[in-house]
Parts: C-alpha cells; structure tokens; sequence
C-alpha cells in the first residue's frame, strides 16, 4: 500500500515539502499537491515588478511545470479541512490522506484598514504588486508612506527594502526631491533579532533621507484628506500609501479547527510541526511555530516534516527538532544586496547575524532563486 500524502498549498512550504518525498520517496507514495492558484511568485519578485525591474511574465513560475515521480498538482481550491480524519474536499473533489500537510499561507484581510481596498495602495498581494507597477509611473511627488497595518507580517526587512528600491525608483525618474518617504513599522528596529542589520539599514534611511516611524501601525487611509491615521492617533500627510495588510490565517483553516481565530496561527508542536492532530502538519507562514514569516523559514519548516514522513514510511531514525534558523537577503537599493541569518528557536532569543551589502550576496540572491526553480520546476 503507498502511503497517502495529500498537501494544501503549492507556495515555500507545499514545493518544498513535495520536491523532498519525490526525490526520497517516489516509489512508496502518492502526493496530491493541492492550490487553487495556477503560477507560483517569490515573495521578492513583487517588489521586483512593481518597481520595473521584471515583468509580471518573468516571475510566474506555471505549476503546470512540475514533473515529479510521484506527485499529481491539481489546480482547485481547499473548500474544507477534516484534521480529525485527515480528509480535505476541494472543488475537484474529496482527498483522504495518512499524512495531511496544511502549508496554505498567510491570507490578508484588506477590509480591517480603512481605505486600504479602495485603490492599488497594497503590494503584498500578487495583484496589488503587479497593479502598483502600473500606477506608480504616474506619482508625480507628495508623502510616500511604507505602511505597516497589522503587527504579524510576512518578511519583516521587506518594508525597509520597499523604502529603499522607491527612493532608487523615485531617483531615476528625478521625483525623488519632490517626495517625502516614511516607513511605519510596529518594531522599535527594522529587524529586531539583528542589531547590526538594523543599524545598516538605518544608516541607509538617514543617508537617503527616509524617515523611520517606530512602535506604530497604520490603521486607516483617508484618500480624499490624503492622511493616515497612525496606531498612536497621530496623522500622516500621505499621497502613495504602499501598504502592508493586516494578515489572517485562511478562513478554511480557522473553519477547520486548527486554528482558535483568524488571528492565532496554527499551533504545532515546536520541534516536529506536527498539529494537535496526529498525522497533520502545518508548515510555513500558517503555523504559529515563532519564526518569521518567510519563506525561509517555510523551507525549514518543510524540510523537517519531508524528514518525519520519510522515516515514517522507510521505518528510519526520527529526524531532528525544527531548528528556526534561516537567511533572508536584504536588497538596499544601489544594486547592493544585504543578508541577516536569524535564529529564532534555539536560544532564549531571538538573535541574528548581519552581513554588508555586497556584489557576492547580489548573486547569492539571484542563485537562491534560480536553485529553486531548478529544484521545484526543472528548469
Ligand atoms: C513583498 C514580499 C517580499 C518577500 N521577500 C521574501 C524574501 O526575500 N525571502 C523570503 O524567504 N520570504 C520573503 N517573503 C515571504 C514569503 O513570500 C512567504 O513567507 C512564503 O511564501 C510563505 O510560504 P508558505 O508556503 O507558507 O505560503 P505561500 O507561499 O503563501 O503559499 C500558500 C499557497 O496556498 C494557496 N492557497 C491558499 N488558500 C488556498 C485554498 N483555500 N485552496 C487552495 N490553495 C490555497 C495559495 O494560492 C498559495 O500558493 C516576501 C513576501 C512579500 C509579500
């Protein structure tokens, strides 16, 4: 009998996990590799095509693309989760699994901030990233404000690097003289565990002139007074909010059970990821495990629970315990490249090490990507 493995959410977590068992298990299980999306989008790419720098068409990366022994992708959308009987129903239909891995991400909930939804004013959407690239050739000069909605949020040095690339962008179409750019973030630091990474890319803000608005969250966006309304009931003056929604686990996955409410992600057992559901996983920006939202992380994650399922099925040594650690590239703009490597589980906190901008991480980055594509798309 294979051993039947049905994953939710072809993004980090679901590609990874799936790349795993195929190389290590193609003769012993059958994965269902479920998303009701048809391409994948690196996280890093929006910032890349909202700023010009690829086309909408470079980044889709079609999951009609993945040949992996023993796996099936099937484009449908995850309608309900039974964890209990490790059982998903989807609009093609219902799927029972041994093994059931729920890896379907963070969603956003753009309604909580007022006049967020009323115009292209998110980029963390695919949407709202590609629909930006199209609007922000007209902004002609005013406040820009990086905003910051709700205080758990995918990529934290993402906001810094959004600031950084507009200056660049605004600098190359000289409109950066007639802009004010500010970045509203709920931290005291841009990266919080790495002192160093902070530094350097406050620096960069000072050295640039982009104001850093700590502790605070955006709550609402008044379109026709051109202000936002901070968490502190202070008021910004702002013409282009590129904002950053308040995040919520899917709807599907509170529905099921494994979450308490929109705003608890899923809680697992910290070393195995396991969920209080024997047999069901929660991997990536969905879980509650601590680490950062990243795609990193939902790789790290990936990688222990493909460990757990492998020697489940070939009857090996239990893998080790989720380590929390992971790299995160840090674009400053100028063409340069930083990275921070953060550990978020293996000490008392959270602690990170930085390394400057270079030419050398400019390829790292570009080869993280592309291994990756290799890796989950052969290509
Ligand atoms: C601007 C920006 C920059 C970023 N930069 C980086 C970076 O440099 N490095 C990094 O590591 N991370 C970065 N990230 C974060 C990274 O993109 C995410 O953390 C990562 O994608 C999480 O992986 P995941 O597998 O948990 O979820 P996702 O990759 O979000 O995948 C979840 C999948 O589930 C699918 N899904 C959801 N609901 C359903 C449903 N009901 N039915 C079927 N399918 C469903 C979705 O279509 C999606 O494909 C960035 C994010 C943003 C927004």
């Amino acid at each position: 009998m294979r051993t039947r493995i049905v994953v939710l959410g072809a993004g980090f977590g679901g590609l990874e996990l799936t790349t795993l068992l195929s190389d290590a298990l193609a003769d012993a299980v059958d994965i269902v590799l479920i998303d009701k999306g048809d391409t994948f989008v690196f996280g890093f790419s929006k910032l890349d095509v909202m700023f010009g720098r690829q086309t909408a068409a470079d980044v889709r990366h079609p999951y009609r693309d993945i040949v992996k022994p023993g796996v099936r992708f099937l484009q449908t959308a995850v309608r309900s989760i039974d964890p209990a009987a490790r059982r998903a129903v989807t609009d093609a239909g219902m799927f029972e699994a041994d093994v059931l891995v729920v890896a379907l991400g963070a969603d956003y909930d753009v309604a909580a901030t007022p006049g967020l939804a009323e115009g292209d004013h998110e980029f963390y959407s695919v949407a709202g990233a590609f629909a930006l690239r199209d609007m922000l050739p007209r902004f002609e000069g005013g406040a820009a404000v990086v905003g910051v909605c709700g205080k758990s949020f995918k990529c934290p040095p993402a906001p810094s690097e959004t600031a950084l690339l507009l200056h660049d962008y605004l600098v190359a179409r000289a409109r950066r003289e007639a802009t004010t750019i500010s970045v509203v973030m709920p931290f005291g630091t841009p990266v919080p565990p790495s002192p160093d990474t902070s530094q350097a890319i406050l620096t960069a803000f000072q050295e640039r002139g982009i104001r850093f608005v700590k502790d605070n969250l955006v709550r609402a966006f008044d379109a026709g007074r051109k202000v936002v309304t901070l968490s502190d009931g202070s008021e910004m003056p702002c013409d282009l909010l590129l904002g950053i929604p308040v995040h919520r686990v899917p709807q599907v996955v509170v529905e099921s059970g494994l979450a308490a409410h929109p705003h608890d992600w899923v809680p697992v057992n910290k070393k195995t990821l396991e969920t209080n559901f024997p047999g069901v996983y929660a991997v990536g920006d969905v879980n509650g495990v601590g680490t950062p939202k990243a795609g990193v992380f939902a790789e790290g994650a990936a990688r222990v629970v493909a460990a757990a399922i492998i020697a489940h099925v070939r009857g090996g040594p239990s893998p080790e315990a989720y380590a929390g650690r992971g790299s995160c590239y840090v674009e400053f703009g100028h063409h340069q490249v930083g990275r921070v490597d953060v550990d978020f589980l293996s000490g008392p906190k959270p602690t990170g090490t930085f390394q400057e901008p270079s030419e050398a991480l400019v390829a790292e980055k570009a080869l993280f990507g592309s291994s990756r594509l290799q890796r989950w798309f052969g290509k």
